[in-house]
């Protein structure tokens, strides 16, 4: 379409009427001389191949915690296996406490390596790896808590079981939720633009 009276935009050769400063299309000035409009061309390629970072950034943020949580998770595992070999090397026959012990150091290695899994989904910005991520956490928080009090009712005191299961565990979710939510926000902006 060619508006009566108006002007081509000598960067991207969109037609604009009369009255617009710059172009409707790509915000170029009004009557640029060739250089200046293929410097603005140049400007203007170059801004097209830069990757979007910092929506890529935050929403790689609950990637990186939850990949600190997976390797926190693997690691703790692997030291509460260690201690309960040397708690069953060492005469401990308190089959509660050893059992609560392995519980914890198998269930953390577990949730480790299904954090891996996880992490991969998150990566590819699959919706159902950041659910599975949250759904991971809680039930490391009801697992952990629940092995305390089937296993070794009394070991810990329950309220120090239930803070710190919530510290080890949901902070993994809290991240993976708000990648979920940056997710959707995200994804609103890319199709509302
Ligand atoms: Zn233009």
């Amino acid at each position: 379409m060619v508006f009566a009276g108006g002007w081509t935009c000598q960067v991207c050769w969109k037609s604009n009427r009369p009255q617009d400063p710059v172009c409707y299309r790509c915000k170029s000035r009004r009557g640029l001389t060739p250089d200046e409009a293929e410097a603005e061309r140049k400007a203007l390629e170059a801004r097209a191949e830069l990757p979007e970072v910092v929506p890529d950034l935050v929403v790689a943020l609950p990637v990186v915690i939850f990949r600190g949580y997976a390797r926190a998770w693997r690691r703790g595992g692997i030291g509460i296996l260690a201690i309960l070999a040397l708690e069953v090397f060492g005469g401990v026959h308190n089959v509660g406490a050893l059992l609560v012990t392995g519980a914890l150091g198998f269930g953390l290695v577990a949730c480790g390596f299904a954090a891996g899994e996880v992490i991969e989904g998150m990566r590819g910005r699959e919706v159902w790896a950041f659910i599975f991520g949250i759904g991971l956490s809680i039930i490391g928080v009801i697992g952990s808590i629940a092995a305390f009090q089937v296993l070794a009712p009394g070991l810990i005191h329950p309220t120090a079981v239930r803070w710190g299961s919530l510290i080890v565990f949901g902070g993994a979710g809290a991240a993976a939720a708000a990648g979920l939510v940056l997710l959707f926000l995200r994804r609103d902006r890319l199709a509302s633009s």
